[in-house]
């Protein structure tokens, strides 16, 4: 799942980074606030995390770009201490959440959680389907109560599927969802990952839709 970072200070941007790589997610981080603007309007995210002392374009204009744009991914704001009246344009502008500097980073973790989980199915931090059961706070899975164990990239794939469940997703957007930036994946690396996860999960849990893709369908209703 890809996540916008939008933050100019390095040390900063990269902490944020690694602590949503460990969480399971996939950052991309961009330093100002023109690209800030353009990749949001031009990309998917599933949130984006944005600071508003940007160069050349600050993020509380990024964010009424993205909205006159109709782009509507959650946005967590980054504020400075003490600045309340940013907070309130900051709500105006359309964020749907903000944290004031300095933050802890569990707590960036679990409200950025929050959003994304609030933009799909989920209302506790546990996805299900089809017996399998995605824990995105313990980063744990398990199929029928039993514990599965599964690599980092499994559990992103895993996580992107359940997330998106009902639809039919292209090996090509789950790729871009589940590799970091600086990794480039073999033409047949997601047919690979997918195989062995199905040895592991040993359910037909995740289909294929030949030609489309993968999709982890949504129950049926008892
Ligand atoms: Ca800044």
């Amino acid at each position: 799942m890809r996540i916008l970072v939008v933050e100019d200070e390095v040390l900063i941007a990269e902490s944020i980074k690694t602590a949503l790589q460990d969480a399971g997610f996939v950052p991309e981080v961009v330093s100002d606030g023109n690209t800030a603007w353009f990749q949001g309007g031009t990309e998917d995210y599933a949130a984006a995390v944005l600071d508003i002392g940007l160069p050349q374009l600050d993020g509380l204009s990024v964010l009424r770009h993205w909205r006159q744009e109709k782009v509507n991914m959650p946005v967590m704001l980054l504020t400075a201490k003490g600045s309340w009246s940013e907070r309130v344009d900051g709500i105006d502008a359309g964020a749907d959440d903000y944290l004031v500097k300095p933050f802890h980073m569990e707590e960036l973790i679990a409200r950025l959680r929050a959003l994304v989980r609030r933009s799909g199915f989920e209302r506790t931090p546990q996805m299900e389907a089809k017996g399998l059961i995605l824990d995105t706070r313990k980063m744990k899975v398990s199929v029928d109560g039993a514990p599965v164990k599964v690599t980092p990239l499994e559990f992103r794939l895993l996580n992107y599927l359940l997330h998106n469940r009902g639809r039919v997703i292209s090996q090509e957007e789950l790729a871009t969802n589940i590799y970091f930036q600086d990794q480039e994946p073999d033409s047949n690396a997601i047919e690979v990952l997918v195989g062995r996860l199905r040895r592991k999960l040993k359910a037909k849990i995740i289909e294929t839709r030949r030609g489309f893709g993968y999709l982890i369908d949504v129950d049926e209703p008892v």
